[in-house]
C-alpha cells in the first residue's frame, strides 16, 4: 500500500482508543469536563455497565450556543490556548480530545445552557458527525447523552467486560472523584439504583462514609502536611486496625486530578511497616497539593499519570506525613513482654528473653551494640524473629528502613519494629552519628583545617 495520510474518521478512531478505552474512561473525562466548569452536582447515570448508555448532568457554567459544536471538534479546548504555558496546567482537561474521542465511538447528545444565555442547545452527533443543533429549554449546565458505546467499532467492543466489571470501574472513577472533590455533590446511579451518593458538603469524612461505610469513616484519621507550603499533602488514611487485602483503597490526587502512581502508593504502604501485618493494604485518601510547575500533566493521553519535577521530595513528603500520623495517633505498646537479665550496664554481656518463649536464647553480645565509636552499621542489627537460627540471621546495614519504635531498654537501646523483625538501636551511638553526619554536610565543600 502507498504511504497516504489517512482519512479523519479513522484518525479519530485512532486517537479515541487511547482517550476513552471502556465505559469507565468515558465517565471520568465527562466527570472532569463537569468539574473543570465548576459543578457543585454532578450526577452520573449509567445503563449495562455504561455499555448501553451513559448520562452526566451538571450545574456547571454551560457550554454558549456559539461554541459546541467547536467542542466536538480535535484539539478544540477552552482550557489552554496557544500562549499557555503547557507546564503550568490548572484544570483536568486541556487537550481538546475528550467529546471528539466519545463522539466517533457512540451516539452523542449535548444539551447545554451557558449561565450568560436565556436559552439553551442540543446537539446531536453520530459517528462523529454533527447531526442537528437545536435551542432546547434546558436548565444552565451541561447534559452530556453517550448511547451505544463500542457499538460501531467491534475490535473495541470485545475487549468489554461484563456489565459488572464495567460498572464497579465507574464505581471507581465516582468514588475517586467524591474523595477529592468533597464540596462536590456527586451521584451515581446505575440501571435506575443509587450507587452512591456523596453530599458535597465539604466534608472528607462525609464524603468517605458515601465511598466507604461509615465505619470506615470513623476509623479514619486526619493527616496535613501543613497549609503553609507550596507542597502539601492532605488527607485521611486508616488507622492500622483497617486495612485491605488490596491496594485499590490508597486515592492519590495531584492538584485535583485524580492520578495512578505505584511510586506514591508504595510511599503509604512502606509508612505503615510495622502497622500492618503483610500483605494487608492501608486505606488512604490523600490529596496533594504542589506548584502547578512542578508536576507535567501532559504525560499520558487519559491524564491519569503525572510526573513530578522534584519526585524524591513529594515521596518524601508523602511517606513522611503519613508515617508522622501514624505515630502520634497510635498508641505505642508498652514493651512488656521483654525481660533483661543479667548486668543493666551496657557493654557487658547479658539475654533478652521474650517471655512467651519466641526467643529463648541470647540474641548477641550486646557490646557490639553498645559501642558508640564503631561504624554506624553496627549500631543497627536486624534481627529475624523467625526461627532458632537468630545469630546467623543478624545482618549488619547501611541504612535503616522505616522503623516504628515500640519502646526503650535501659534508657540505652531504642526499640523498634520494621519490615523485617525488631530493631535495637544503640540511641547514644545513633545519636553520634547524627552529629557527625550533619558535621561532615555542613563542611562538605570547605577544607577542614586539621591538627
Ligand atoms: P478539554 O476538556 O481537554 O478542553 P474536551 O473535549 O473534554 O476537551 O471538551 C472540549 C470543550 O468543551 C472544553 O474545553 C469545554 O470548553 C467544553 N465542555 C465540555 N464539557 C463541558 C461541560 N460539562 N461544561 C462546560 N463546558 C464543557
Ligand atoms: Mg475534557
Amino acid at each position: 500500500m502507498p504511504i497516504r495520510v489517512l482519512g479523519e474518521k479513522t484518525i479519530s478512531q485512532i486517537a479515541a482508543g487511547e482517550v476513552v478505552s471502556r465505559p469507565a474512561s468515558v465517565v471520568k473525562e465527562l466527570v472532569e469536563n463537569s468539574i473543570d466548569a465548576c459543578a457543585s452536582r454532578i450526577d452520573i447515570e449509567v445503563t449495562e455497565g455504561g455499555m448501553k448508555s451513559i448520562r452526566v448532568t451538571d450545574n456547571g457554567h454551560g457550554i454558549p450556543r456559539s461554541e459546541i459544536e467547536t467542542a466536538f471538534k480535535r484539539f478544540a479546548t477552552s482550557k489552554i490556548d496557544d500562549a499557555s504555558n503547557l507546564y503550568s496546567i490548572g484544570t483536568l482537561g486541556f487537550r481538546g480530545e475528550a467529546l471528539p474521542s466519545i463522539a466517533s465511538v457512540g451516539e452523542v447528545r449535548a444539551s447545554s445552557r451557558a449561565a450568560s444565555e436565556d436559552a439553551g442547545t442540543t446537539c446531536i452527533l453520530a459517528q462523529g458527525e454533527v447531526i442537528s443543533v437545536q435551542p432546547a429549554a434546558v436548565p444552565n449546565g451541561t447534559t452530556l447523552l453517550v448511547n451505544k458505546l463500542f457499538h460501531e467499532v467491534p475490535a473495541r467492543l470485545k475487549f468489554m467486560r461484563s456489565a459488572g466489571t464495567e460498572l464497579s470501574k465507574i464505581t471507581q472513577v465516582i468514588s475517586a472523584y467524591a474523595l477529592s472533590y468533597p464540596y462536590i455533590a456527586f451521584r451515581l446511579i446505575a440501571d435506575a439504583s443509587d450507587r452512591l451518593v456523596s453530599q458535597g458538603n465539604g466534608s472528607l469524612v462525609d464524603a468517605a462514609t458515601a465511598v466507604y461505610s461509615p465505619s470506615i469513616a470513623n476509623a479514619m484519621i486526619k493527616l496535613d502536611s501543613g497549609s503553609d507550603q507550596s507542597f502539601r499533602v492532605e488527607g485521611l488514611i486508616g488507622e492500622p486496625g483497617v486495612s485491605r487485602g488490596n491496594r485499590n483503597y490508597i486515592t492519590l490526587a495531584v492538584n485535583g486530578r485524580w492520578i495512578y502512581n505505584r511510586r506514591l502508593s508504595y510511599a503509604v504502604e512502606q509508612a505503615y511497616s510495622g502497622f500492618l501485618e503483610t500483605r494487608r493494604f492501608p486505606i488512604a485518601i490523600l490529596r496533594i497539593s504542589v506548584p502547578l510547575a512542578d508536576v507535567d500533566v501532559n504525560v499520558h493521553p487519559a491524564k491519569s499519570e503525572v510526573q513530578f519535577v522534584r519526585e524524591d521530595l513529594v515521596f518524601n513528603m508523602v511517606q513522611r506525613s503519613v508515617r508522622a500520623t501514624l505515630l502520634t495517633t497510635s498508641p505505642v505498646p508498652a514493651l512488656q513482654r521483654a525481660t533483661i537479665s543479667g548486668s543493666t550496664r551496657p557493654g557487658t554481656e547479658r539475654n533478652v528473653r521474650w517471655q512467651d518463649g519466641i526467643l529463648d536464647e541470647p540474641l548477641w553480645p550486646t557490646s557490639k551494640l553498645a559501642s558508640g565509636s564503631e561504624d554506624s552499621k553496627e549500631n543497627a542489627v536486624r534481627v529475624s524473629t523467625t526461627g532458632t537460627d537468630l545469630l546467623s540471621k543478624t545482618t549488619p546495614l547501611d541504612t535503616l528502613p522505616l522503623l516504628r519504635v515500640i519502646g526503650q531498654s535501659q534508657e540505652t537501646y531504642i526499640v523498634a519494629e520494621g519490615p523485617n523483625g525488631i530493631y535495637l538501636i544503640d540511641q547514644h551511638a545513633a545519636h553520634e552519628r547524627v552529629l557527625h553526619d550533619r558535621y561532615r554536610s555542613r563542611t562538605r565543600n570547605q577544607s577542614v583545617e586539621t591538627q
